[in-house]
């Protein structure tokens, strides 16, 4: 699979959350995985990354003895995720999503939405939840909004909503302010990998009431 341009990458404040380690496990899966496939978001972190280093050690080095310092430094580095150098993979999930599905898309236990659409819930912290979505090509998935912050970024395939078109590599964004009706591009089905840390506001009833039964 080519590492084409990604044209939607992440804002500042994901770089920041992920590069100081605070993002929920789910917002740092999809992170992580979009960084494989992104060089300008890998960059980015990497910036913030070494702000943080240099914020550290001008501050503390007056506070703390030397020893102490390395001690922190040394724990710092070595829990920097391994991701953001992580090397393309040849599947349909990169590295850092194939470690937590346990293999590529064949490895994917999916569980049927309706419509074609099926969902994998992956195995987070509480707090966030993330999943893999199945949008058969040309199927739109519920028009919605959100109470939280929605990241979904594209592995295979593409979409469109109201925003703008987002193919592999793309991350799209959405927040209270967003309501979209994302509808997966003729041609490929799409695969998403997606994360909330709140549940879905869906505008009509029937899929507000399978949302307890899906977890959405
Ligand atoms: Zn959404």
């Amino acid at each position: 699979m080519k590492n084409m341009t990604v044209k939607h990458t992440l804002n500042d404040e994901l770089m920041m959350g992920y590069a100081a380690g605070i993002l929920p496990e789910a917002f740092n899966l999809v992170v992580a995985t979009h960084l494989s496939l992104c060089d300008e978001s890998r960059a980015g972190v990497e910036s913030y990354e070494a702000v943080g280093g240099a914020v550290l050690e001008s501050t503390e080095t007056a506070k703390m003895s030397s020893g102490a310092l390395a001690d922190c430094l040394k724990r710092i580095k070595t829990e920097q995720p391994e991701v953001a150098k992580a090397k393309p993979s040849e599947g349909v999930f990169p590295n850092p999503l194939q470690a937590y599905v346990g293999g590529d898309l064949d490895a994917v236990k999916w569980r049927s939405l309706g419509n074609g659409t099926k969902q994998a819930i992956l195995p987070t912290a509480k707090g966030a939840t993330a999943r893999l979505l199945f949008i058969p090509a040309g199927t739109a998935v519920p028009d919605h909004g959100h109470h939280g912050t929605e990241l979904t970024l594209v592995l295979q395939g593409a979409f469109a909503d109201e925003v703008d078109r987002f193919g592999r590599g793309d991350i799209e964004i959405a927040n209270e302010d967003l309501n979209h009706q994302p509808i997966a591009e003729m041609g490929e089905d799409c695969i998403c990998l997606a994360a909330t840390d709140a549940p879905l506001r869906f505008n009509s009833l029937l899929p507000r009431l399978m949302q307890p039964l899906f977890r959405i």
